[in-house]
């Protein structure tokens, strides 16, 4: 059976006056089952029933974190798991959502990347994180304004799906997200920045995890980074930010005594010259067996103090989730057995 949530908006099944009732209860009433769409008549919703499935979810669990972070672990139809994170701010309530399960990226600081690639999400498994995470929070679906493609996986290795996925959270008679609140986190794929691009319709906000000026520390950070160049990455950043006008946002990792040099701040300014950008300080967020430890606020503050010092927009983030796993560069199945791979 199809997958409602997969299809664009105006791909479904009902015309004119029904398909914008069927889209507001899925989207701004958030309901779950056709039974619950009172107003559309009973055959319609039993056409419906017999054609579409609306729930891309077989099981949901919750982990809640002390400040408020929530991270829920979804079990698919086939039995993978993949995870999303809800942080609820004062001023906003972000969804940070996953488009694959697992990494094929094996960043070495990340229990994603350290759980190996599952598979590819498709646009609905990606959509009803977010409608999972309002329903789970109490809260409509349009309430949660702010998107982070950032969870499990490289999303332009899932370029399609997770394209399809943006254009349904944009679409006004679907989530109707402002794009300026949808950003996309990338390990840096030329190919794909060139593509996003050229996606002139999305204008959806690109950030690139660079974490090290240099091509040796990088390819010990990003074991597959070499087969992208930092000058590859950074002439694809440029391009893009020629054809959309748009700044870009580099994350940066702080892995002590790897990639916290000073002479790499130094470096890093050097290659952002002439771009318009922001710098994104992550303190590294610790799991067992990543074999990497956090640089110390002193050391963030003194590589924080270089970049500024040489004209760098940059900021720190505060890490949210960390005591329930819902960090970033944490999110891994916490429950025993549970691989990407290998349906539970
Ligand atoms: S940091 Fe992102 S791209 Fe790298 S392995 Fe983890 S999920 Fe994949």
């Amino acid at each position: 059976m199809q997958l409602l949530l997969d299809l664009h908006p105006d791909q479904y099944p009902l015309d004119g006056f029904r398909r914008r009732q069927l889209l507001e209860w899925v989207f701004v009433q958030g309901v779950g089952t056709f039974d619950a769409m009172t107003n559309l008549p009973a055959d319609v919703r039993a056409d419906l029933a017999a054609r579409f499935t609306m729930n891309p979810f077989r099981e949901i669990e919750t982990v809640r974190s002390a400040d408020g972070s929530v991270k829920y672990l979804f079990t698919l139809h086939d039995g993978r798991q993949m995870e999303a994170v809800y942080m609820p701010y004062l001023d906003r309530k972000t969804i940070c959502v996953s488009t694959m399960v697992g990494c094929p990226a094996k960043c070495a600081f990340c229990a994603t990347g350290a759980m190996g690639f599952g598979r590819n999400l498709t646009p609905g498994e990606i959509v009803g994180q977010i409608l999972a995470v309002a329903g789970g929070e109490g809260l409509a679906p349009r309430e949660l304004r702010n998107l982070v493609f950032m969870g499990m996986g490289e999303p332009l290795l899932n370029y399609d799906h997770t394209m399809q996925a943006a254009r349904i959270l944009l679409h006004p008679q679907a989530l109707g997200m402002s794009k300026r609140r949808v950003t996309l986190s990338t390990v840096g794929l030329p190919k794909g920045i060139r593509r996003l691009a050229a996606e002139d319709d999305l204008g959806i906000k690109l950030a690139i995890s660079l974490h090290a000026p240099d091509e040796e520390t990088r390819q010990r950070i990003i074991p597959t980074g070499h087969r992208n160049s930092i000058a590859e990455i950074m002439a694809s950043a440029r391009e893009y930010q020629a054809v959309t006008g748009r700044r870009v946002t580099f994350e940066y990792s702080m892995l002590r005594g790897v990639n916290d040099h000073l002479w790499q701040a130094e470096e890093l300014a050097g290659l952002l010259r002439g771009l318009v950008s922001h710098v994104n300080l992550i303190p590294m967020n610790p799991w067992d067996g990543s074999g990497f430890e956090s640089s110390t606020e002193e050391e963030i503050q003194a590589f924080y103090d270089a970049l500024e010092a040489r004209g760098v927009d940059v900021s720190v983030r505060r890490s949210r989730g960390k005591d329930a796993g819902a960090a970033c560069g944490q999110l891994a199945l916490k429950r025993p057995g549970a691989a990407a791979g290998a349906p539970a």
